[in-house]
């Protein structure tokens, strides 16, 4: 019997819905790919700040990101990959300490030696704790206070977890703290416990092309400017996509990779229950300016703030982790801050954004004055997130909805690791097999 060719539409064309596209491909579908945007690549998509061309929000590469490397090896950039050691920073108290390895720690003059000793042993045994679910249960701060104690947890854990997730940090279960944990670890794990970060000279914008052109050569229809308005099944049994420039389309299944929030405006035929579960997973967004500067900041790739008067919630120099070359000379940081999609900010200008920012950045730097500033450039993205609140990974609905032939897969079922690409590429290689399957039974 001949197998038939299933037509397969994929909402969504960021690094999850490119892949996902790559692998029904791969399996003998009939694939289009549909990106609300101009061009494909969601949070990864790159763009121009002064004579730069470079990611909108700062990307790594972790030697322990399997996945992502296997993909690079696909597309012939895992042998570009530059492996660099770099350095963590730490603002406290108006000043600016290196944190990059454990002498360094323990010199950290913030903290006494017992309070610096539950740290690290916080640390490290977050790092050996294998049944993450358990940590779902309780609450982060309950877990930290416990582990850390009171004083390392207000000096340091307190304005950590306020820096990243505002407020919201009271909603948040242990296993935030521990996915966050990991990550870092598997930064540390090889090359004798020094941080080592990695990245493709070009940045995304190179792998974003070479994707493109490799799911294109490969058959695969890529619609780019297509925002889809309203998926449902119509009288014939297909699934319809309606799209906001008029157009519908007509598949036997389609893949929803949109945050949540938009998936439940779209699908106005799931269930009750479906919705609430969609409503229920709360995100956080984030406001982040990149500047092209004449000078460098310091040394850090990271540095973390524990002061308040930043509006920003971390300082992020790229340059000091990608050859200068790749900017022509000049050094490019970010600047970020993390906020749930409702915050005022996003209501502020690109204008307002910059002075705060700008003004905070001086103060923290006084070597670098406004005219070392060349550019500054403000990216938004409302849905980046998925938080982890108390036993989070019990409430997501189901991948299949009610929906016949829909189905939803977005990094909000990334239950176990930080947002990264990694662990985009992981939902699909754990994800697809099971919708394969049970689109068997709806057939
Ligand atoms: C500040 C920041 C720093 C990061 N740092 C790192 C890092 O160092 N290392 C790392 O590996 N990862 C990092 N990430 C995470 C990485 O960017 C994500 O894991 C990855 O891009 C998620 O891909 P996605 O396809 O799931 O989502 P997205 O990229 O959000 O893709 C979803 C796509 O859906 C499209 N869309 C939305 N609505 C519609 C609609 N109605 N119709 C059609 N299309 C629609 C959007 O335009 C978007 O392109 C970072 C992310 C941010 C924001």
């Amino acid at each position: 019997m001949i197998k038939k060719t299933e037509r397969w539409g994929i909402i969504g064309g960021g690094v999850l819905g490119m892949t996902l596209a790559h692998r029904l491909k791969q399996a003998g579908n009939d694939v289009t790919l549909f990106e609300a945007a101009k061009q494909v690549g969601g949070l990864t998509s790159a763009w121009k700040l002064d004579d730069v061309t470079w990611d909108k929000f700062y990307h790594v590469i972790l030697l322990s990101d399997t996945n992502l490397r296997e993909l690079l090896r696909e597309l012939e950039l895992e042998k570009e990959i530059k492996w660099v050691e770099t350095k963590t920073g730490f603002y406290t108290d108006g000043k600016l300490y290196s944190m990059s390895n454990s002498i360094e720690f323990l010199l950290f003059p913030p903290l006494n030696l017992i309070n610096k000793l539950r740290l690290g042993a916080t640390i490290y045994f977050a790092s050996k704790i294998k049944n993450w679910k358990r940590l779902e249960k309780i609450p982060v701060e309950k877990w930290l206070r416990r582990w850390s104690g009171n004083k390392t947890y207000d000096k340091i854990w307190l304005p950590l977890l306020r820096a990243k997730l505002g407020e919201n940090y009271k909603n948040i279960s242990a296993a935030f703290i521990w996915t966050t944990i990991q990550r870092m670890y598997s930064a540390r794990r090889e090359g004798l416990k020094k941080e080592m970060f990695g990245y493709v000279p070009g940045g995304y914008s190179k792998i974003l092309k070479r994707y493109y052109e490799l799911l294109e050569n490969n058959g695969i229809n890529i619609k780019t400017s297509y925002s889809s308005k309203k998926v449902y099944t119509s009288n014939s049994g297909e699934v319809t996509v309606e799209f906001e420039n008029g157009e519908t389309e007509n598949f036997d299944k389609v893949i929803l990779t949109t945050p949540s929030p938009i998936i439940e405006k779209i699908c106005p035929d799931l269930t009750e229950a479906e919705k609430e579960r969609l409503k229920n997973i709360k995100y956080l967004g984030v406001v982040c300016a990149s500047l092209v500067l004449k000078k460098p900041l310091d040394k850090y790739y990271v540095t973390n703030i524990t002061d308040s008067f930043t509006p920003f919630t971390g300082v992020i120099e790229m340059s000091a982790l990608v050859d200068k070359k790749e900017f022509n000379g000049k050094n490019l940081v970010y600047l970020p801050k993390y906020v749930l999609p409702d915050d005022p900010i996003f209501l502020k200008s690109d204008d307002e954004i910059k002075d705060e920012f700008i003004k905070a950045l001086l103060k923290m730097y006084p070597h670098i004055k406004g005219d070392d500033i060349l550019c500054c450039q403000v990216a938004r993205a409302k849905y980046v997130f998925a938080l982890s609140t108390l036993n989070y990974s019990k409430n997501l609905p189901p991948v299949s909805t009610s929906i016949p032939g829909v189905y939803i897969l977005n990094s909000a079922y990334i239950i176990n690791g930080t947002l990264n690409v990694n662990e985009t590429l992981e939902l699909v290689k754990k994800k697809l097999p099971l919708i394969l399957q049970s689109s068997k039974f709806t057939d």
